[in-house]
């Protein structure tokens, strides 16, 4: 049996539509749940093996990508959300109905990442969002409870569905990163 990574996964990695537009995300509440629009399609999908990033249940990785924050917006029942935890670089929004995360927000104006929210594709009905292309931090899951021993499987299976496993981010999120450092410190043009 295949090991299990994630079940938009587990049976193959559908290729998204490169002119989709955006959708809509919704949280799992059957009465009055959380609606988010996003205004585009996402970017930089992934499979992520972190502990802080939602995951359906059963599932050994999450699924997550970016959006620009200015294209997300709350549509419905946004009253419903709080922040998992304020201190986190990533300022999640949970809802309290049923635990969804809808989105992940970015406060720090000079963090590489500010204004881009992270959001999960697998909350919304429509199909066309980017598909995941990689799988960052893998070793993670050991965290999370996943035996060590396990990790070459992983890893194998990963590789099988085309999601390349990177213990951090992948290379070119890396990039932008260090990127943005040498800018601040002025080793490299801003
Ligand atoms: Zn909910
Ligand atoms: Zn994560």
């Amino acid at each position: 049996m295949a090991v299990s990574i994630h079940p938009s996964v587990d049976n193959g990695v559908k290729k998204g539509n490169p002119n989709f537009a955006g959708g809509t995300l919704t949280c799992k509440c059957t009465e009055a749940p959380v609606t988010v629009s996003i205004g585009s399609n996402v970017a930089f999908n992934h499979a992520c093996g972190c502990t802080k990033c939602w995951k359906p249940k059963g599932a050994v990785f999450s699924v997550v990508a970016v959006v620009s924050r200015d294209k997300l917006a709350v549509t419905a029942n946004g009253q419903k959300l709080k922040i998992v935890d304020a201190s986190a670089t990533i300022q999640r929004y949970a809802c309290t109905g049923c635990g969804v995360h809808m989105y992940g927000r970015i406060e720090n104006k000079g963090h590489p990442f500010h204004g881009l929210d992270f959001v999960h594709v697998e909350l919304s009905k429509e199909s066309g969002w980017e598909e995941p292309r990689f799988a960052a931090f893998v070793s993670s899951i050991i965290e999370s409870g996943a035996k060590p021993d396990q990790m070459a499987g992983v890893r194998a299976r990963l590789k099988e569905l085309g999601l390349e496993p990177y213990d951090c981010l992948s290379p070119a999120l890396m990039d932008l990163i260090a990127t943005h450092t040498a800018k601040a410190k002025g080793v490299l043009a801003a």
